[in-house]
């Protein structure tokens, strides 16, 4: 299935769940623009004059333009979300919407919301808020606090690779396995001029990632996860999961950082860490 025909899927499961009005949703999975994209579709289905999305009417066209008045956003794209930010918005969770359909509160790259924050927001969605609707988007469930996931409805995007990887981001990952094993064959690679462009070191980021969560999940990772199964312990795993959060953070700043330093820099954190005492 290609990924539009999986899109529309997931936009249908969308218009189903409206009847449903699951309090908190969960998208993970695709890429930070996909994820976005469809909050919207999920504001705009919750808000159109017509409940079809259909772009024209003038809830969807607020929606479109940024301006309708139930449509809320706490943007981690932007940097953390922090507690003010929660408590500022706060109070509209209790009072019914404005417009005549339900209000939306967005949070964008959820990941980013300080602990201090996710507990406030938490603390909201065990209150009834009626007419109020919460959209989480990450790029993965295991990037938030577990009491948030539990409380969502999770969907999933496809993930940006696809089923498997292509060519490319697989030699990659080959080499980057390479790399932590015996400590060779990786830096003339990322050195060729134009070797490395964002799109492949955010693939090889994140193959790592759903490696690592089929590891975790007791599924069978790529061959390079089952080297990482095999020598690290669960310590070491979480290690290596935050320093893929931090290679993909910093591959997903809008300020435009070098992407095979970041590469580079992954490939020489899990080299050091296979190495590592536990
Ligand atoms: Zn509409």
């Amino acid at each position: 299935m290609t990924t539009t025909a999986q899109h529309s899927k997931i936009q249908d499961v969308l218009t189903r769940l409206v009847d449903t009005q699951p309090q908190v949703l969960l998208l993970e999975g695709g890429t930070v623009d996909e994820r976005m994209d469809m909050a919207m579709h999920w504001a705009r289905l919750n808000n159109c004059a017509t409940r079809t999305a259909c772009g024209h009417c003038p809830a969807c066209v607020q929606i479109e333009q940024g301006v309708h008045v139930d449509i809320k956003l706490l943007d981690g794209r932007e940097g953390k979300i922090k507690i003010d930010d929660v408590r500022e918005l706060k109070p509209l969770f209790g009072q019914p919407p404005r417009g005549d359909g339900k209000r939306v509160v967005i949070l964008a790259e959820a990941q980013e919301l300080i602990v201090a924050a996710a507990n406030a927001l938490l603390k909201s969605l065990e209150e009834p808020c009626p007419g109020t609707l919460f959209v989480l988007l990450a790029p993965q469930r295991e990037r938030l606090l577990p009491t948030l996931v539990s409380r969502s409805w999770v969907l999933t995007l496809p993930w940006p690779h696809g089923g498997g990887l292509d060519g490319e981001a697989a030699d990659w990952l080959r080499a980057l396995g390479q790399f932590a094993q015996s400590g060779t064959g990786w830096f003339a690679k990322t050195g060729a001029k134009g070797a490395v462009t964002r799109d492949i070191a955010l693939k090889v980021v994140l193959a790592c990632r759903k490696d690592l969560t089929a590891i975790l999940a007791g599924r069978s990772p790529s061959p390079m996860g089952a080297q990482l199964a095999a020598r690290l312990d669960l310590g070491r795993l979480k290690k290596f999961d935050l320093t893929l959060a931090h290679a993909e953070d910093a591959l997903s700043l809008p300020t435009a950082v070098n992407p095979a330093m970041v590469l580079d820099w992954l490939a020489t954190r899990t080299y050091r860490l296979l190495r590592e005492r536990p």
